[in-house]
């Protein structure tokens, strides 16, 4: 470390300490969400943002091309559920503008998808990311706490109508729970060729009751389906999930995302902006980089630049999931942004 330099470059790519690039985006277009995941949210008692703390289309459209300015290549639009920010598809069309040759994804529970895929493909989203629990009615209901499977059914076959493809399902497996379901999501990713990526349950729930216990590790779900499909591994760079094809050709593909067991801090590229506009370097950081107000009082671009600059430079090396210090952030996962 003595030979880094002790502030950030003031060109180039957007760089840390550790080397690593920030190019992946994503940004949180509203706190609020039509579900209310066990894993992520409390059944009822969590308050919303007021409106006038959110950022506006404007600033957050302005704050896209200084990220895009900074060489970020791709964003993920999320939330909380970012289809209930209305008229969402207007904000992709302004992204859009700013960013004619990003990699624009959505990350959504998708209950609305079937009202709004072909608008949001039409203002220039790329490709789809549906949370899909469970296949089963009543667990369904069970992790999201909203009956509401068939309807996220057909918010897919809406997606794939519109050609937000290819779709990706993420799976939070939780033991106990839904961890029987490995071989029936396996089957589903075959019937449908949708890659469906198991994601480890992380401590960023926001009762803060995450057990340790309840956590599969990514190496168990590839070996249970493993054993019913053989799988073999694909090469897939940067991602964080590790990715795995069918050995006998079917269509689909597995994907684990080992955040807890595997971290894959090393080589994280991945960069969030809360909805009210703070810039956070992790997902477990326990600081964040004020951008909403600088903007509103009047700072140029340049310097929203260099705080940005200043927030991936101060990343740490690592989360401390497995670390007896580890300090779960306030924040749940529907105020970061996953
Ligand atoms: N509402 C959208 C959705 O659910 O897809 C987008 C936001 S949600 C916070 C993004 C992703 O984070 C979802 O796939 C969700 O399953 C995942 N997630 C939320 N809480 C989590 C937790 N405690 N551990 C692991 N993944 C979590
Ligand atoms: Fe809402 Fe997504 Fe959190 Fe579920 S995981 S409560 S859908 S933000």
């Amino acid at each position: 470390m003595s030979d880094q330099p002790v502030s950030p470059p003031s060109s180039g790519p957007l760089v840390d300490r550790f080397g690593r690039v920030a190019d992946d985006l994503r940004i949180s277009v509203t706190d609020r969400c039509n579900f209310r995941c066990t894993y992520c949210m409390p059944a009822e008692g969590l308050t919303w943002l007021p409106k006038s703390e959110i950022l506006s289309f404007e600033e957050l459209t302005r704050l896209l091309r200084v990220f895009v300015g900074l060489g970020v290549k791709s964003l993920k639009v999320t939330g909380g559920e970012p289809l209930v920010r209305a008229d969402l598809a207007t904000l992709v069309r302004m992204f859009r503008t700013v960013g004619p040759d990003l990699d624009i994804s959505l990350t959504t529970n998708g209950v609305l998808l079937d009202q709004q895929a072909a608008g949001l493909a039409a203002a220039g989203v790329n490709r789809a990311t549906v949370s899909v629990d469970s296949l089963l009615r009543h667990r369904f209901e069970e992790m999201t706490r909203r009956d509401a499977l068939d309807k996220v059914l057909a918010g897919l076959r809406a997606a794939e109508a519109a050609g937000l493809t290819p779709i990706k399902i993420n799976c939070v497996v939780i033991g106990g729970i839904n961890d029987g379901e490995l071989g029936d999501f396996a089957r589903w990713s075959r019937e449908t060729g949708y890659e469906v990526r198991f994601i480890e349950y992380m401590p960023l729930d926001a009762q803060h009751e995450w057990e340790r216990a309840k956590v599969v590790p990514g190496a168990q779900i590839l070996e249970t389906i493993n054993a019913e499909f053989p799988l073999a591994p694909v090469g897939n760079g940067s991602e964080p999930a590790a990715l795995y094809r069918f050995a006998d050709g079917a269509p689909g593909a597995i994907g684990v995302i080992n955040s807890v067991t595997e971290p894959f801090c090393d080589t994280c590229n991945r960069l969030r902006l809360t909805a009210e506009g703070f810039v956070r370097a992790c997902l477990f950081a326990l600081e964040e980089t004020e951008l909403r107000a600088p903007m509103r009082s009047g700072a140029t671009d340049d310097e929203l630049a260099g705080l940005i600059r200043a927030a991936v430079w101060g990343k740490w090396p690592g989360h401390r999931v497995n670390h007896p210090d580890f300090v779960q952030p306030t924040r749940s996962m529907s105020m970061i942004g996953g």
